[in-house]
């Protein structure tokens, strides 16, 4: 389906031609008509699925092609409040490509770096503002701008902001907006604080719900490496000699461990770095731009910082440590075999994290391959228990456990379809 047939203005559609898409993805072939047609929206889709495009190219649409005006007369006629800061970047990248023929302009608001520009970009006016919600807020609170005027509001990974604790946030800039308004809600997963915090801002909403991860981890090549911890730093500078692997994007549970394991690359001769809550926004920033142009050849990440990373063509996940977990697996391995692109992910798991192995192994309903070719097997079978998980029951894992009905969360199932 072309996306001429979603009635899409010709200059978004040039764009989305530039940017070489050819057809809408599912949550867009959804979404779009329903925006279009002024509703509020619950979306239930994930990084991914292409839901950026399914807000953006619509509210695009309706604030209208822009005719000749004075910029510092434009008002923001759309919100977008997003969990991170490298989500409101790369929201603020897609607005900027998609509208790059309409005429209407974005900016974006996050913390942790000098608000002078961000100030000099409002006070040249602006039409779409993505935001996360705390510089929001703060340059709000300042008099810098105000949310009188807008039409169109997207809360966007809505669970991942109540885990961060924005929800006070979120009320406040809530009570700031004007009630009439159209209002989009996207959320990875809907648990009943999300449906709850959905309802309250809602209006009649139609609800979409996509969970392609699903199919994406069927097209992906996953493999287990079953390693003793201490080897698997020698187990990825072995993986990483097949120059096959261009860039490899690696997760470590902690920021801690991050670190040591771009030290020990670099030690190598690997080009890398780390990209998490403890590095200076700009490093992040550098870090990322580097990898993407492929300069660097592996990015070592936390989950929370490399949620919402969007790397177009990565081809390998390396997950060094297993997370505790599951769904957390398949949102790491979801930044690859992206728009049916190629994807491996190839996973550390030591004694200790077997369970966590077989916690996945459940949520994806199917058995991960064993590479056993590799030359670091594991010879430690009997795993040390910390104290924590010797005094947890047999059934559980430290991270939230899985439904009683065994079923996962986000409905996947062996078909991938959504339940
Ligand atoms: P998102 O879920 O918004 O993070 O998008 C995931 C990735 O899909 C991004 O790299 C987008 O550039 C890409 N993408 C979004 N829509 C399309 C489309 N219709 N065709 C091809 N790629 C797309």
């Amino acid at each position: 389906m072309p996306f001429r047939s979603l009635s899409i203005i010709e200059p978004v559609v040039k764009a989305l031609h530039e940017e070489g898409y050819t057809s809408p993805t599912p949550i867009q072939a959804e979404a779009i008509p329903i925006i279009l047609e002024g509703n509020d929206l619950l979306g239930c889709a994930q990084t991914g699925t292409g839901k950026t495009a399914a807000f953006a190219i619509p509210i695009l649409q309706l604030l209208g092609a822009a005719e000749k005006r004075n910029d510092k007369k434009r008002k923001i006629r759309s919100l977008i409040v997003t969990p991170t800061r490298e989500l409101a970047i790369q929201i603020g990248d897609s607005f900027s490509a998609y509208g790059r023929h309409t005429g209407l302009n974005n900016t974006v608001i996050f913390g942790g770096v000098n608000q002078n520009p961000q100030i000099s970009a409002l006070r040249n006016g602006v039409d779409i503002v993505i935001a996360t919600p705390g510089r929001l807020l703060d340059l709000v609170n300042q008099g810098f701008l105000h949310l009188r005027d807008v039409e169109i509001l997207v809360l966007d990974e809505a669970d991942r902001m109540l885990d961060m604790g924005f929800i006070h946030d979120i009320r406040k800039i809530l009570a700031m907006l004007p009630k009439k308004r159209q209002s989009l809600f996207f959320s990875a997963t809907m648990p009943p604080e999300i449906v709850k915090l959905a309802a309250t801002i809602l209006s009649n909403p139609s609800k979409v719900s996509v969970t392609p991860v699903s199919s994406t981890v069927e097209i992906i090549n996953q493999q287990i490496c079953f390693v003793d911890k201490g080897n698997k730093n020698s187990l990825l500078v072995h993986l990483l000699k097949n120059q096959d692997i261009r860039t490899a994007l690696v997760f470590t549970r902690t920021k801690h461990g991050a670190d040591k394991v771009v030290k020990y690359l670099q030690k190598h001769n690997i080009t890398a770095a780390a990209i998490h809550g403890n590095k200076a926004q700009n490093a992040r920033q550098r870090a990322l731009a580097n990898f993407k142009e492929q300069t660097m050849r592996v990015l070592v990440a936390t989950d929370i910082a490399a949620r919402g990373i969007d790397v177009d063509e990565l081809e390998y996940v390396i997950n060094f440590d297993m997370s505790n977990i599951a769904e957390t697996y398949v949102h790491r391995i979801g930044r690859t075999g992206r728009a049916g692109a190629k994807g491996t992910a190839i996973s550390f798991c030591d004694a200790e994290e077997k369970e966590y192995l077989r916690d996945v192994e459940k949520l994806i309903a199917k058995k991960i391959p064993v590479n056993d070719t590799h030359p670091f097997p594991l010879m430690d079978h009997n795993p040390v228990k910390t104290p924590k998980q010797q005094g947890r029951s047999n059934s559980g894992h430290p991270g939230p456990k899985p439904p009683a009905s065994g079923k996962p969360k986000w409905g996947y199932s062996r078909s991938g379809k959504n339940k």
